[in-house]
Formats: structure tokens, C-alpha cells, sequence
């Protein structure tokens, strides 16, 4: 395999080591030799850092919590479950079409439920269904609300949607520089 041997160590080594990028591994993926290229980006990856879509220190006592192992791979469990459920409700939404049927205050009130619960703060500790119901709230609410974008005929209204959006992406960003993890 592809490896810098003397730069991995032990297991346990490896497992307290701060996480290789995704983009470092591409670099090292592409600049391996033909000959001894793995046959994918994927399997390169399961060999040298399975952790690196965990987005969790591996090291900590309730990491397996948090993490879903698929193929080979460390998941994030928060980050999978909004990848995931965030097509499903957009599906429902474009389908039913439900926040255009309903009057645009009852969108409204149930969008900002939604993030209320999607913004909810939880402790960095052990995995509770809290965690858990905060990711697919921020699914349905990211499906929802692009569907709505979609659907709906008003531009106004298609402004404030992308206009919250951008202001809790901000948001967010500033609250995760001041306290990372
Ligand atoms: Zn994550």
C-alpha cells in the first residue's frame, strides 16, 4: 500500500493523532505510484485514516457513539443523518407539496420550530436521541425549505428563506470559531 510507515505509528498512536484532511489524503492518494496505487480513493482512505469523516476526536471514551462504521469507514453520525434525511423530506415536500398548502404563517411558525430544535444547545458529551432529533430536524428543515424555494411563486418570500439561511450560516460560524468541536 501507499504509506508513509514511520508517519503512522502504532494503532494507539495513530488513534490520539490530531486527524489527517481529506484534502491531504487526496494529495497523497494522487501523488502515490501507479504500481502501488490502490485501486480507489476509498479503499486509500480506509487504509490510512478510516476516522476521517468521524469529526470526533477518536481518542475520547464516547466516540464510538458518535460515529457509524460503514464499509471500512468512521461515519459522523450528526453530518450522516442530515445527508441523509435531508433528500427524504425535500421528496415529501416537493410531493405533498405542504408548505405551499398551508397558509404561509403556519410555514412559517413550523420552519422556525424547526431550526429552534436544529439549533438546540446540547453538551459535547455522550450521544443522547436529542443529538439525534437535532440532526434530522435540521434535514427536514434544509429539505423543506429548498422545496419551498422551489415551490413557492412569491420571490419576496424565496429572499427571506435564503436570507435566514444565510444569517444562521453566519451565525453558526462565528458561535463555532469561538467554542471548535
Ligand atoms: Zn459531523
Amino acid at each position: 500500500m501507499c504509506s508513509d510507515d514511520s508517519a503512522r505509528g502504532s494503532t494507539e498512536a495513530a488513534r490520539e493523532a490530531p486527524r489527517t484532511s481529506l484534502r491531504a489524503l487526496l494529495a497523497r492518494y494522487m501523488a502515490c505510484p501507479a504500481e502501488s496505487k490502490p485501486a480507489s480513493f476509498l479503499a486509500f482512505v480506509r487504509s490510512e485514516d478510516p476516522h476521517v469523516f468521524s469529526h470526533h476526536a477518536s481518542g475520547r471514551s464516547d466516540y464510538r457513539d458518535h460515529v457509524w462504521r460503514v464499509g471500512g469507514l468512521y461515519l459522523c453520525r450528526g453530518c450522516t443523518t442530515v445527508i441523509v434525511t435531508t433528500p427524504v423530506f425535500l421528496g415529501i415536500a416537493l410531493l405533498s407539496r405542504w408548505p405551499v398548502r398551508m397558509p404561509t404563517a403556519a410555514t412559517a411558525a413550523t420552519f422556525s420550530a424547526l431550526l429552534l430544535v436544529s439549533l438546540l444547545p446540547l453538551r459535547d458529551g455522550p450521544r443522547t436521541a436529542l443529538h439525534d432529533l437535532r440532526r434530522v430536524s435540521l434535514g427536514c428543515l434544509l429539505g423543506s425549505a429548498l422545496a419551498y424555494v422551489v415551490l413557492t411563486e412569491s420571490w419576496a418570500l424565496r429572499g427571506v428563506v435564503l436570507g435566514a439561511y444565510v444569517a444562521v450560516l453566519v451565525a453558526r460560524r462565528a458561535v463555532r470559531r469561538r467554542h471548535p468541536g
